[in-house]
């Protein structure tokens, strides 16, 4: 009986198989099986993870080659005007007109010299022509060995003043029923000044001057010297990325566009008061809404001091084709000048809130988004 039972282990021993010298027994091949697999997949993550991070590395390389590094906007008052009636003017019309295209095409024309005046206005309404006559500005600019820059003038002013022009609505008391309100459609210029209407102030053309608080270093914005508690006005529609205390800027806010290309700077606020109340990061604001006063804080590690000898706005604007420019050393902040120039003739009328101590604006406007 011993025997037999030895006999027929030794029989089922020999039916075990042997590859590499392992004896593959049932629980042998799930072990064996479970190793391989892990193998393989831990094999393939790993592959995957490598060109995962080879491509990563390669979009980060070409988004950091592929943004623009530098711009001015040096583009006169007188340019910005036409090109800008042009673009009201034709709206709704057969022919309708882009201000943007139109500076574009004739800083391109004339190799960037955006301030020779006479020229560039020339150009545009040269360019105008053509465009009623039934030429288009892809025809004109594609193809041509003249037009190649067209495509970087307009992407640079297309940053500056993309959320300029377009579509709103002003919503206005009813005269005959004052549970009532009225819209109105319009299209045009729907940015504002950043100083309340009503409010005089001085400016000269000081983009670049130098500033030797703290460093020497260029002026990166335009100084708009005024009365202590002028209300100041956000320009266009985005939301506080900055608020508070900064030593250079003093009380300052920050606003950055929905699109994320333009940040907005307001400095120097009032001591004391210098925002309207509850504003706080995060918030959105409405072009024409009231966000502060203008004061002379600033230059002062210490909060809430008036180190700044004239009361003015330091009002500045930052643009962003890329976030690795917002802070640090590669910031591209653009001369204002002329663009507070263009929004003198926009500028929001203000009236005293209940309290007494802040002030809001008196006309409600939507902007209607197309882009
Ligand atoms: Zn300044």
């Amino acid at each position: 009986m011993i025997n037999s039972l030895d006999k027929l282990t030794a029989k089922n021993k020999k039916h075990k198989l042997r590859i590499f010298n392992i004896v593959l027994t049932k629980k042998n091949i799930i072990f064996y099986t479970s190793v391989i697999v892990i193998f393989l997949t831990a094999g393939i993550l790993f592959v995957c993870y490598g060109i995962a991070k080879t491509e990563s590395a390669s979009n980060t390389e070409a988004s950091a080659k592929d943004y623009i590094k530098w711009m001015e906007f040096n583009v006169q008052l007188s340019t910005l005007q036409k090109a800008l009636k042009y673009d009201i003017d034709s709206y709704g019309t057969e022919t309708p007109l882009n201000w943007i295209e139109l500076i574009s095409y004739a800083a391109t024309e004339n190799w960037g010299n955006v301030k020779q005046v006479k020229k560039m206005n020339k150009n545009i309404d040269d360019l105008v022509k053509k465009l009623r006559g039934g030429a288009t500005i892809g025809e004109l600019t594609e193809n041509n060995k003249n037009m190649k820059l067209y495509p970087y003038y307009y992407e640079t002013f297309y940053s500056v003043l993309g959320g300029f022009v377009g579509e709103y609505e002003v919503i206005e008391p009813d005269p005959s029923n004052p549970l009532k309100e009225i819209t109105t459609k319009k299209y045009g210029l729907k940015v504002f000044s950043p100083v309340a209407k009503g409010y005089g102030y001085t400016h000269y053309e000081d983009f670049g001057a130098s500033r030797s608080y703290g460093y020497s270093r260029p002026h990166t914005g335009n100084d708009l010297l005024g009365n202590v508690g002028t209300p100041i006005i956000a320009v266009e529609d985005g939301y506080v990325e900055a608020i508070g205390w900064n030593q250079y800027g003093g009380w300052r806010i920050g606003i950055r566009t929905y699109d994320k290309k333009r940040y907005y700077y307001y400095a120097h606020l009032r001591k004391d008061h210098p925002f309207v109340p509850n504003l706080k990061e995060g918030d959105a604001v409405h072009a024409g809404d009231v966000i502060g006063y203008l004061g002379m804080t600033g230059y002062s590690a210490k909060e809430n001091v008036n180190n700044i000898t004239i009361p003015h706005l330091h009002f500045g604007l930052q643009i962003i084709f890329s976030e690795v420019q917002k802070d640090g050393t590669n910031q591209i902040w653009v001369d204002v000048y002329n663009i507070v120039n263009l929004l003198e003739k926009n500028r929001m009328p203000v009236a005293k809130d209940i309290t007494g101590k802040d002030y809001m604006r008196t006309i409600k406007i939507n902007n209607i988004v197309t882009d």
